[in-house]
């Protein structure tokens, strides 16, 4: 099978994306990108994760052509790829339909640095405009919204977070969601105190040496 190491990882990582509780039934999708062949496995669309198995997830070309796979892409196959064309440093996507960002998004809020693990997507994390699921007008709007952070809100949808890999990537959705959790619950019991500017530039610094 090709991109066999690749394919494991997107199961192994939607199901982590299950027990995590960031995302439910087939909601959510996730995409790796090899960097050799230029190749993205990406998830298959309506497979329950704990049922999916690496045949099940779909080799694609940056255009959306398949290379393998004998399931249909996610549907959300548009806005994958439209992040890997544009920023060469992707090389994983996660999407999820947490709560709490997801809150934030309907809110239509973006998510500023409350905590200093925003650090994980950048000094907030933006709202791309509402554009129908599944669309090329959503890939556009998530493409240009993310800007060169490593996550971004869809509004009245859910989260996209972007990483070297799917371990960057899934770190980052995990920790925007508890993020979006402390804003939320800081915004219902009074005005949070955001940090200044000068200080995320040295939590960022610090995160790239982080655990290395
Ligand atoms: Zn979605």
């Amino acid at each position: 099978m090709q991109l066999q190491r690749q394919r494991r990882a997107v199961v192994e990582y939607g199901k982590r994306m299950l027990a995590s509780g960031l995302t439910t039934g087939t909601g959510g999708n996730l995409s790796v990108r090899d960097p050799k062949t230029g190749l993205i496995a990406l998830s298959p669309s309506g497979v329950e994760y704990p049922a999916m198995s690496p045949g099940d997830v779909v080799l694609v070309d940056t255009d959306g052509t398949v290379a393998d796979g004998r399931r249909k892409p996610s549907s959300e196959a548009g806005f994958h790829l439209a992040l890997y064309r544009k920023r060469s440093d992707i090389g994983a996507v996660v999407h999820t339909h947490s709560v709490y960002a997801s809150t934030m998004a309907c809110l239509h809020w973006e998510i500023p640095a409350v905590h200093y693990l925003i650090g994980f997507a950048g000094k907030k994390v933006p709202l791309a405009p509402y554009a129908t699921f599944g669309t090329e007008a959503l890939a556009h709007n998530v493409a240009e919204g993310i800007g060169d952070g490593n996550a971004v809100l869809l509004a009245n949808h859910g989260l996209v977070a972007v990483g070297a890999g799917l371990a960057e990537a899934f770190s980052c959705a995990e920790e925007i969601e508890l993020v979006a959790r402390i804003y939320y619950q800081a915004r219902c019991a009074g005005t949070p105190r955001l940090i200044d500017d000068p200080e995320m530039d040295r939590v960022i610094e610090k995160f790239k040496t982080y655990g290395k």
